[in-house]
């Protein structure tokens, strides 16, 4: 008995006293690590540690545990804290998101950063999308983009990292990728971007204005400066084609992924996207790993620094959104329109290798609005729709059941045509609308009421409205809502 709990506790010392490495780091990056070896290590790397302890959030569509690791101080409990979360690999062919990650939970387990702790919690998911990991895959074992399903949510994974958002209350969110800019429309063009890291804010005009300028004016020249100091090289999130080719842009305004998802509830809400190798795969592991390692080290810096400013910039745009007033205008269809300005941008040459500036006049950063409604008091889903049912209970959206709308003016859209529309370049249906009233005592049917004053306000009006680019309606499985010749099925209350 005596030498067994003796041969125990020198167990436990050897595993206390071997420091963890992350399996990739020990083959020098020449494999990234399995979805298995990412399980193995976090369950080693919290037994480390008193301010780690690791949970299953779900399931992947292949079946293969999505695990968290919270980090926190044990015993501090009252909730001021700011919670960050940290997701990286919706994208399975984005492999350095997910070393990084394993980097971070190697040196909280340390202790190197347990100063954070004093205004800091965090949540990290080093792998989202284990199933396209393995197989070095974009899409999840469903076929299903993972980066484009955050609002229908038909997979799994984004279902966790949902859930994992609410319960924990997060203030901030960083969603970790990489970009691949070898692809032959750049190389015909002669350069390509080759930036160690570009990191991305909200673009959607609905998101508070404070949230959207504290994360460009102040959180993202604190990164460019730190990753700078570490030799590796930064620029403001960039999508378009090669330059002149199209229109180059900071962002889309969708809120279908990852950070825009999070940011129409006023979180603070980042995307990173470090370089991937031109392989796709394994060349420059290493660099990229540390690159996004470092980039995510100085926002964790500049929110233990500004955790206070952050945290009541966060909870006054929410309460916005839970008090929300009808009346007030919201953007449902907008558009990045140039500001006269060209961006000089730095690219590596195709043939000499040499850094490049060019021009950019085809420059596209302003976002603004092309159509806006006026937010109503609430809509009205009829009960019926049992789709429509499950949509409001997958995002946890309040609702009144069996409402009293005795006195209350309902207001329905007749559609009277559908065009096509070109938004943003995608194609999206746009229907010519005429308004009917109602008193809502006359309503036969039986409908649920949404109230728009709740953390889903913005997300809600943008998704009920028809003539919305962004709207329900325009998704997976969704089309029936727009029919020629009916009224739209989810009714307004003014
Ligand atoms: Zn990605």
């Amino acid at each position: 008995m005596i030498r067994s709990l003796l041969l125990i506790t020198a167990l436990w010392l050897t595993a206390c006293a071997t420091p963890v490495e992350s399996p990739t780091v020990l083959r020098n990056f020449e494999q990234p690590a399995t979805s298995q070896e990412v399980i193995n290590f976090v369950e080693t790397a919290v037994m480390t540690s008193d301010n780690l302890y690791h949970t299953v959030i779900g399931h992947s569509e292949g079946g293969t545990p999505l695990v968290a690791v919270h980090a926190a101080d044990p015993y501090e409990y009252p909730d001021d804290k700011l919670h960050v979360l940290i997701f990286a690999q919706q994208h399975g062919n984005e492999q350095s998101g997910k070393e990084a990650a394993l980097l971070l939970i190697r040196d909280l387990a340390k202790g190197r950063y347990n100063h954070w702790f004093e205004n800091l919690e965090l949540w990290i998911v080093p792998q989202l999308n284990p199933d396209g990991s393995d197989v070095n895959e974009r899409r999840n074992a469903g076929g299903i983009d993972l980066n484009r399903d955050h609002i229908v949510q038909l997979a799994p994974e984004t279902r966790a990292i949902h859930s994992l958002f609410r319960e924990f209350n997060a203030h901030v969110t960083v969603d970790i990728h990489e970009y691949y800019p070898f692809r032959e429309s750049w190389a015909e063009f002669g350069g390509y971007k080759n930036f160690d890291m570009q990191v991305g804010v909200p673009t959607n005009i609905n998101v508070d204005s404070n949230i959207r300028s504290f994360a460009l004016n102040s959180a993202l020249p604190h990164i460019e400066q730190h990753l700078n100091k570490k030799g590796f090289s930064f620029h403001n999130y960039l999508v378009g084609p090669a330059p002149n080719m199209g229109r180059t842009r900071h962002s889309t305004v969708d809120f279908d992924d990852g950070r825009q998802s999070f940011a129409i509830r006023n979180t603070l809400s980042f995307i990173f996207e470090g370089i991937n190798g031109p392989d796709g795969f394994i060349e420059n592991l290493g660099r990229r790993t540390m690159g996004q390692y470092e980039g995510i080290v100085a926002l964790l810096d500049f929110l233990h620094a500004q955790s206070s400013e952050t945290r009541d910039l966060v909870i006054n745009a929410q309460e916005k959104l839970k008090t929300a007033q009808p009346g007030d205008k919201v953007a449902i269809r907008m558009e990045h329109f140039p500001d006269g300005s060209n961006l000089m941008l730095p690219l590596t040459s195709a043939t000499t290798g040499q850094d490049t500036l060019v021009v950019v006049e085809n420059y596209h950063p302003l976002v603004q609005s092309n159509l806006n409604v006026n937010r109503p008091s609430a809509y009205l889903i009829p009960a019926s729709d049992q789709q429509m049912m499950e949509f409001l209970e997958l995002h946890q959206v309040e609702y009144e059941t069996t409402p009293d709308l005795t006195g209350k003016t309902v207001f329905g859209y007749f559609i009277e045509s559908i065009e096509t529309s070109l938004d943003e370049e995608l194609p999206n249906r746009f229907p010519q609308v005429s308004t009917q009233t109602f008193d809502g005592s006359e309503l036969t049917e039986e409908y649920v009421l949404v109230t728009t004053a709740q953390l889903h306000s913005n997300f809600l009006v943008s998704l009920f409205e028809p003539q919305s680019m962004l709207g329900l309606a325009q998704r997976p499985g969704h089309e029936h809502l727009l029919q020629e010749g009916e009224v739209f099925s989810i009714l307004r209350v003014e």
